[in-house]
């Protein structure tokens, strides 16, 4: 039986189970654990065909750009509160000190690079405190320091060392996902890991960790995708 995608099979010693990945473009890439035949991973690729209909035949997402992104949502998330973005004709000279007091956010329009730059230095001048800010409320190491990065594919990590980095595109989000994820950076320092006992932890600092979270996964795709 053929169908209308590709599967590319990938026999890799540190995979533990099969997993197949849409990587789009029609194309599915399958990686098995060696102790698993081909023929195993093919028959377990039969058995997701369904599934893997569903996936080819969903649209796929359509990139953003992030000029327009801001004139249909122009807020941004300015140490634990919204400002309006307002569209400027000149350069503007932001004052990063008063950041906090301002009643808005100019911001000039000059392409998608520009503006890149423009909430990338945002993020530099108001995530490293509002995650001191959090962290100082909390029984935690100290965190050792926080740095603004353009991640692809992620909001945030934490080393065990105390660096803390964050994705520029969360000052685009509403300061409750915006100290979600800081909190979630945050809870690494006492948890290197995804266990229980950190998601245990997390709530107790988040009361609506959950609900955050399900709304990061409904929401953060088209965040994650601004920019790209
Ligand atoms: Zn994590």
């Amino acid at each position: 039986m053929s169908h209308p995608w590709e599967c590319d099979y990938r026999a890799h010693p540190n995979s533990r189970r099969i997993s197949i990945t849409y990587k789009g473009n029609k194309r599915f890439v399958v990686t098995y654990p060696r102790r698993v035949s081909r023929r195993h991973a093919e028959a377990f690729v039969q058995s997701r065909m369904e599934w893997m209909e569903t996936v080819v035949n969903t649209p796929e997402p359509t990139v953003q750009s992030l000029a327009s992104h801001l004139r249909n949502h122009p807020l941004v998330t300015i140490m634990n509160g919204q400002v309006p973005v307002r569209w400027t004709l000149l350069y503007p000279e932001i004052d990063f000190d008063s950041l906090s007091s301002i009643d808005h956010f100019p911001i000039f329009d000059n392409g998608e690079r520009s503006l890149v730059r423009q909430l990338s230095a945002l993020a530099s001048a108001t995530l490293p405190s509002q995650v001191r800010v959090l962290s100082s409320l909390l029984p935690i190491p100290a965190v050792r320091s926080v740095s603004i990065r353009n991640q692809r594919s992620r909001w945030g990590s934490c080393s065990s060392s105390g660096n803390v980095s964050l994705n520029w595109r969360l000052v685009l989000m509403p300061p409750h996902l915006q100290n979600h994820i800081i909190l979630h950076e945050l809870a690494h320092l006492v948890h290197m890991n995804h266990s229980p006992d950190f998601w245990d932890l997390l709530a107790s600092w988040d009361p609506q960790s959950e609900t955050n979270q399900k709304s990061l996964k409904r929401l953060g795709k088209d965040w994650i995708r601004l920019a790209q």
